[in-house]
């Protein structure tokens, strides 16, 4: 039953390429299943999310970082009444712009473009993937994509300003996006908050008594812990507790949330609205905040993972350098395209299509490998 500011998928403003209905699956189904059959999104199985594969095969990579958030986001949809059709499409989607070596490789490519006086940002890489990169289809290049899950690759998570990107007027940018795509964002942040304690904690860079005085939302559920398991090993009453907080982000979204759309009665109104309606109530919002900040303080920006980053900077920006200068070691079709288009931009969207073992295998070819 979907309630009444749900995205209903009769009213879809549809394809840019009209297509024959499918008999038993809806545009929005057909959307999620295009997007898993995608070679983008098989290549997300072999990128970063936080941690290399040389910590451990338990970690998560950016694909089921993807499945995660998709699992979370269906569940905070069905709780609200969502299409979750349209949110689980969102949510496998909404990483694959994504390049090798996670935020730092990300970085990298940013810098190296903005030298060359363009940019690069992952939403705006996601939607020329589906549109254009992407070639399953006979009759036309890209996914074909309804606009619903077009306009939640870009609006999900930021927003553009119409003077700023002319190119993305039909996304409606002075309009909210639908709390399908509204609650994608926060869903991603449950996600990575919660299973970067996990790997950080299983990668020793984080301990126990650590996690409990930086995240008090994690310490609320760790003392009712403690009170039910005070035998179980450190381990399993770290595992309770941080299921706990994932449930409580979670419970707490879907209150909020709901509170505040009780009165709302189309996607129209939700678009109208001066701001997002999907939030976290602000006790668990605190939580979260402090949550992230320990995150960045004590895992993204701690030691142990600078010369990864280095080597990750250094990779791209090297191999980057290699390509603008020499097109023609590109391989056929895009050097084709380099003739007629900004070599930068040729030469980033091969390089943001990459996983990070391909990246690696490029800079030994074309670099000499790796220097101390
Ligand atoms: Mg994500």
């Amino acid at each position: 039953m979907l309630a009444d500011y749900a995205v209903r998928v009769e009213q879809s403003r549809g394809r840019r390429y009209p297509e024959t209905p499918h008999p038993y699956r809806d545009d929005f189904q057909r959307d999620r299943d295009r997007v898993v059959h995608s070679r983008a999104f098989r290549r997300l199985e072999a990128k970063t999310q936080v941690f290399t594969r040389r910590y451990s095969d338990h970690f998560r990579n950016r694909l089921t970082h993807t499945i995660e958030v998709a699992q979370i986001a269906r569940t905070i949809a069905a709780q609200l009444g969502l299409n979750t059709d349209l949110v689980e499409a969102l949510a496998l989607v909404h990483d694959i712009g994504h390049p090798p070596f996670g935020h730092a490789g990300e970085r990298a490519l940013d810098v190296a473009m903005r030298e060359q006086g363009l940019f690069f940002d992952h939403n705006l890489h996601a939607l020329r993937i589906v549109e254009d990169f992407e070639m399953r289809y006979a009759a036309f290049r890209g996914l074909n994509l309804t606009f619903e899950v077009r306009e939640g690759i870009i609006k999900h998570s930021h927003d553009y300003s119409a003077e700023e990107y002319p190119e993305l007027e039909e996304y409606l940018l002075d309009q909210q996006p639908p709390l399908e795509a509204q609650l994608i964002d926060l869903a991603d942040e449950i996600a990575y908050n919660s299973a970067d304690l996990d790997d950080g904690f299983e990668a020793h860079l984080l301990t126990l008594p650590q996690i409990r005085a930086g995240v008090p939302g994690f310490e609320r559920c760790f003392a009712e812990v403690e009170r039910l398991y005070s035998e179980a090993p450190d381990k399993l009453k770290f595992n309770e507790a941080l299921k706990r907080f994932l449930d409580r982000m979670v419970s707490g979204l879907v209150q909020s949330t709901r509170t505040r759309v009780q009165r709302i009665g189309s996607v129209e109104e939700v678009r109208r609205q001066g701001e997002r309606l999907v939030t976290f109530g602000p006790e668990v919002d605190a939580e979260r905040r402090e949550c992230k900040e320990f995150l960045y303080k004590s895992l993204y920006f701690s030691a142990t993972l600078e010369p990864e980053k280095v080597e990750a900077e250094r990779v791209i920006s090297e191999l980057f350098a290699h390509w603008v200068r020499r097109p023609g070691d590109l391989p056929g079709g895009y050097s084709e395209k380099a003739k007629t288009e900004p070599v930068a931009r040729v030469v980033c969207d091969y390089m943001a299509g990459m996983t990070d073992h391909y990246i690696l295998e490029q800079y030994e070819k074309f670099c000499g490998g790796f220097r101390p």
